[in-house]
């Protein structure tokens, strides 16, 4: 009896692990977590912006999904290749990529929020994107590409307390990656 008590809680146990380990690999593969850890990236103020606007958007019903928001150097590339290939952008459902080091999702100054557009060869505002735009709007951000790239809203760099795009950008990057710098200079200075 006790035997068969150990063996069913063993299994149990077994279960139970095995429940949490795929629910970390999952959350970390999700682009959702993903995209999460990414609006945490972005710059205060836009941040706290795109916070007032999705409360908005939720009491009038809306639940937007942020499909990209801080994006590093390296994520900027890897986007930036894709869009320049068709295949890759239909893929993907990217509109198009600014150059490495020109982007405001550089700076954590944009955000990419989908379902605002329908169509293919004629691209429209959906209704619930019409209110998205408007709520946005509201809250200081541009949409600033229309439907040339209509999941784009952002900050202008000047209402978020920086001189230019480019300052905003190198402030964006330092902010994300203080660790690894420290790291890199520690081993040059050894
Ligand atoms: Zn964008």
């Amino acid at each position: 009896m006790l035997h068969l008590k150990t063996k069913t809680l063993l299994v149990l146990s077994a279960i139970g692990i095995s429940l949490v380990v795929a629910i970390l690999i999952s959350s970390h593969l999700c682009p959702e977590a993903l995209g999460r850890s990414r609006v945490k990236a972005l710059d205060n103020d836009a941040r706290a912006r795109l916070d007032a606007a999705v409360r908005d958007m939720r009491k009038r019903g809306i639940q937007p999904r942020i499909n990209s928001a801080f994006r590093s150097r390296a994520e900027q590339r890897a986007i930036y290749r894709c869009a320049r290939s068709r295949r890759c952008r239909a893929r993907r459902g990217i509109y198009g990529a600014k150059r490495p080091g020109t982007s405001m999702h550089e700076a954590g100054l944009a955000v990419d929020i989908g379902g605002v557009s329908a169509g293919h060869r004629r691209r429209r505002l959906t209704p619930r994107g019409r209110q998205v735009v408007r709520i946005m709007r509201r809250h200081g951000f541009k949409w600033r590409y229309g439907l040339k790239d209509p999941a784009h809203f952002e900050l202008s760099p000047r209402l978020a307390g920086y001189r230019t795009e480019k300052a905003a950008i190198r402030a964006g990057q330092r902010r994300w990656a203080p660790k690894s710098r420290a790291r890199r200079r520690a081993s040059r200075r050894a």
